[in-house]
């Protein structure tokens, strides 16, 4: 029965089966970050493309190469948002948000959408979660979202989960080691990738997240940042990690994580787990201590992290079982169906889930339909307006009083 016509490549449907296993991660994010206090917040799923060039960075990979942009009717530039943050920032400044108390605490579910080359774990529309602390530049902020995430990971019992952690520095005190680090990509430019080389003025943090086998050996003796990190930017950095470690959080340390988006500052962090092949990062975040002044606002620190669901899915690799049904009505005769109809309505009413037959079925093909979609129970409506209730694991079948079906099925096992 297929059509000539298929999911855009990168994209994929979430059939039923698949949406189970969503709802229950979404479900157990929701609860766990509700919890710690932040509220949910939604943004359009496009926004003006200057949003993404200013707040990711014209630099990155992202808006280089990978947003969905185009010109709306009014000749507007719109980009189909391939990242949450900075349009929750954009939020906050759009709705005042700093007037109410701080930290604003937010967390987002929802598609995102970048040009990537795809791949298991990559695609062109993909699903996050996400949680943001907006207005504290506290250790405590960056510890808390980061045990968010790791709770949630663990809840959820994703196998094989590790976490790294990194700092960036304020900008300031990065300037003295962007200088040095592009001292060091000159010095070896000849063994560099050309992306590599051709951003080493613009962009030379990127060297580190680079597959390219010459430009690693180059890496491997650069000078990092964390070694680099001085006075107030190496005190959080040291409060950040004892507070993991008096949370019990395990962590180590990679000087050489970086992430690709350029709003970073201070803490960065990332959780990779090893069943998910290439595309081994599951979720990850930082600190965000300039972005909303880049926007246009007032200096505001943040902190926050993004988690890929279809890497969370893909991780966790287990079905959630079909709910099933609390009953099925058939009917013996068609001068029942009416009657099947209300009482379906009656039991829904009541928490039950119940279905009829929308097929014109004979008895026999109801209840073997019924069969098919899991009915635990079916009511079978006869001619003469009496019921019968049939055990569907053990063929066990009794007439029934209609009035007390609820009652009945409701305490079913
Ligand atoms: P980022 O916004 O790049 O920090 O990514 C945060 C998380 O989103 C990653 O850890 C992944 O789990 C997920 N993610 C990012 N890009 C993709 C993609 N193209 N396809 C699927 N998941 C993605």
């Amino acid at each position: 029965m297929a059509s000539k016509y298929q999911a855009p490549r990168g994209t994929f449907d979430v059939l039923p089966e698949e949406a189970r296993n969503r709802a229950r991660i979404e479900r157990a994010a929701a609860t766990i970050l509700a919890r710690a206090g932040y509220e949910r917040i939604a943004t359009p799923a496009f926004e003006d493309t200057e949003l993404f060039e200013r707040g990711v960075g014209r630099s990155t990979d992202i808006v280089r190469k990978e947003m969905f942009t185009f010109e709306d009717k009014g000749g507007r530039s719109i980009t189909l948002r391939p990242e949450g943050t900075a349009p929750i920032c954009r939020a906050y400044l759009e709705h005042g948000m700093h007037k109410l108390a701080q930290p604003v605490k937010l967390f987002y579910g929802g598609p995102f959408f970048r040009h990537e080359r795809p791949q298991a774990g990559r695609y062109r529309q993909f699903h996050q979660l996400g949680a943001e602390a907006i207005g504290s530049d506290s250790p405590l902020a960056d510890a808390e979202l980061i045990a968010l995430l790791f709770e949630l990971l663990d809840e959820l019992g994703v196998p094989g989960v590790e976490l790294q952690l990194g700092s960036l520095g304020s900008p300031e005190s990065r300037q003295a080691y962007l200088e040095e680090l592009k001292a060091h990509l000159r010095a070896h430019q000849d063994d560099l990738s050309k992306d590599v080389r051709e951003r080493i003025e613009l962009n030379p943090l990127r060297a580190f997240d680079s597959d390219d086998e010459g430009t690693r050996v180059v890496m491997a003796s650069a000078p990092t940042i964390v070694e680099r990190l001085d006075g107030e930017d190496a005190e959080h950095f040291a409060e950040v990690r004892s507070l993991l470690d008096a949370a019990g959080i395990a962590y180590s340390i990679d000087p050489t994580l970086v992430r690709g988006l350029d709003y970073y500052t201070r803490t960065i962090f990332s959780f990779v787990c090893d069943r998910l092949g290439a595309q081994s990062e599951i979720g990850g975040g930082g600190r965000y201590d300039g972005l909303i002044e880049q926007l246009g606002g007032p200096p505001t620190p943040a902190v926050g992290w993004a988690a890929g669901i279809e890497r969370i899915a893909l991780a966790l690799d287990e079905a959630v079982e079909a709910p099933g049904r609390d009953a099925f009505i058939a009917v013996a005769a068609d001068e029942q169906r009416r009657r099947a109809t209300t009482l379906a309505g009656e039991l829904r009413h009541a928490g039950i889930s119940a279905e009829v037959d929308l097929a014109d079925r004979g008895l026999k093909g109801q209840l073997k339909h019924a069969d098919r979609i899991g009915a635990r129970r079916v009511v079978i409506l006869e001619a003469d307006g009496s019921a019968q209730l049939r055990d569907m694991a053990s063929g066990e079948q009794r007439p029934v009083e209609a009035g007390r079906l609820a009652d009945e099925i409701g305490s079913a096992p």
